[in-house]
């Protein structure tokens, strides 16, 4: 139950046509794992750079002075800095921000067979359930753990992975499992390439291999122990498509086949993540919003937009490589200096975003829409209403999830007796899309058509 101080601040936010904030602070942009998936795995060679305590200080007091409600600690591999992260945890709990998130590549997890791996848990998550850390991730990229440890380049993580969730649920903390969706996640190469002129038979093996890879991994993570999950939408920007203004800044991003999927393959994408979360739901806590998943499948089949991103204006991200804050990871070119400055963002003005699909400032962008519509343009959210009635039907359906899910509160166990109620009765048979038109993909600040206003 969301405390009424909490509650208060969030409707004033929503009186103010702001939404509760995010600030996402990448602390370091050194790693030990060699995802190919990622720009930051340590076989590239960049100059590597760390945050100082003193700027991620001062990155969480601007947090404090916008009245942010979640701080994001990222990197690179923030287990790397165990001691800053604590002490970086402490300062926002003690600032009284209440969403404090953080996590794991899982190389602590190694070397589960030595004799010392329990004390070394128990140590660890013991230090992490003494600070206000609510919500804490491990990365899986695959249902195949052999596929999985090759990616990370962690031989015997799985295991440890799994020997270590009960050590943490006893001190209770309830770690999620974060799949950033890739080729491999179902087993390697087990979702092939979509042609962009292809037969619906090759169509139909794309979503085949999807839905398989999905409900494995799904059923994988909640055998290994996890009791939340959490899914990371391809970041494969190509900086150089015409429509695109991005730079990435967060380097978790890459060229490479694994994570790229061409806008025709996302909407079949959004569209069987969909199908395949509602089948999990009644298992897991799974935040992948049904509701922002149609809305991405919408942009991506027919051009049409939901509600646009709160990244500058609500959300922001900071970098390991300055400690400045941009409106995102992704937009690169808009550095807005130090965080701890005043009045920074792009201000009302700006041009809706739509240029990507990272889930932790899309998803609450569409899930806090209609609440910010409903005060400040309430015949703009009866227009979308009437135009759009699934992304409504699915928006309430996620809200009565959240509700039962303790709304991901990450140091509670699951209520499964709440869970049990979304149980799907079926898989979801639900007509697959049509092919989708060139010209209907939107890319860019602009969509082809809205629905309603933003
Ligand atoms: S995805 Fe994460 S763990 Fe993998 S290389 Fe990038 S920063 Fe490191
Ligand atoms: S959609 Fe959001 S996260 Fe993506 S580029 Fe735009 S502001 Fe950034």
């Amino acid at each position: 139950m969301m405390k009424p101080m909490r509650l208060w601040h969030n409707l004033n936010q929503f009186r103010r046509n702001r939404v509760p904030g995010q600030l996402v602070i990448q602390m370091t942009d050194w790693c030990n794992a060699r995802c190919p998936q990622c720009g930051m795995n340590t076989t590239q060679c960049f100059e590597r750079h760390r945050l100082s305590l003193a700027q991620m200080k001062s990155a969480i007091d601007g947090a404090v002075a916008r009245r942010i409600q979640a701080v994001s600690f990222t990197g690179g591999e923030p287990l790397l800095h165990l001691d800053e992260l604590l002490t970086m945890l402490d300062y926002a709990g003690g600032s009284r921000i209440p969403y404090l998130r953080t996590g794991t590549n899982g190389f602590v997890f190694r070397h589960a067979d030595r004799p010392n791996f329990e004390e070394r848990m128990h140590r660890l998550a013991a230090r992490l359930a003494a600070t206000s850390l609510r919500n804490f991730w491990i990365s899986i990229d695959s249902a195949d753990p052999v596929t999985h440890e090759n990616m990370r380049g962690f031989p015997g993580v799985v295991a440890g992975i799994e020997r270590a969730l009960p050590i943490f649920h006893a001190h209770g903390l309830f770690p999620s499992a974060n799949l950033g969706i890739n080729r491999n996640l179902g087993g390697q190469d087990s979702i092939p390439r979509l042609p962009r002129r292809h037969s619906s038979a090759q169509r139909e093996d794309f979503i085949m291999a999807l839905h398989q890879g999905l409900d494995r991994f799904f059923k994988r993570v909640a055998d290994l122990g996890f009791t939340i999950a959490n899914v990371c939408y391809p970041m494969s920007l190509d900086e150089d498509a015409p429509g695109d203004n991005l730079q990435a800044v967060y380097g978790a991003t890459s060229v490479d086949t694994v994570v790229s999927f061409a806008d025709h393959e996302k909407a079949l994408l959004f569209e069987t993540l969909a199908r395949v979360i509602r089948a999990h739901r009644s298992r897991l806590r799974i935040f992948a919003p049904l509701c922002s998943l149609y809305a991405l499948k919408q942009q991506f089949t027919h051009g049409k937009c939901g509600y646009a991103c709160r990244g500058g204006i609500d959300f922001f991200f900071v970098d390991a490589a300055q400690g400045h804050a941009f409106p995102c990871g992704y937009r690169g070119h808009e550095d807005l200096g130090p965080f701890s400055t005043a009045d920074q963002g792009v201000g009302a003005d700006h041009l809706p975003c739509y240029q990507c699909e990272w889930e932790c400032f899309r998803d609450p962008s569409e899930l806090t829409g209609p609440i910010r519509e409903l005060l400040h343009q309430p015949m703009g959210l009866l227009r979308r209403m009437r135009q759009d009635r699934e992304f409504f039907r699915l928006w309430w359906q996620d809200l009565r999830y959240y509700r039962a899910c303790g709304f991901f509160d990450g140091r509670r166990p699951p209520d499964l007796e709440k869970l049990g109620r979304f149980a799907a009765p079926e898989w979801h048979r639900e007509p697959a899309p049509q092919t989708v038109p060139q010209t209907a993909v939107s890319r860019g600040n602009v969509c082809v058509q809205t629905v309603g206003s933003n």
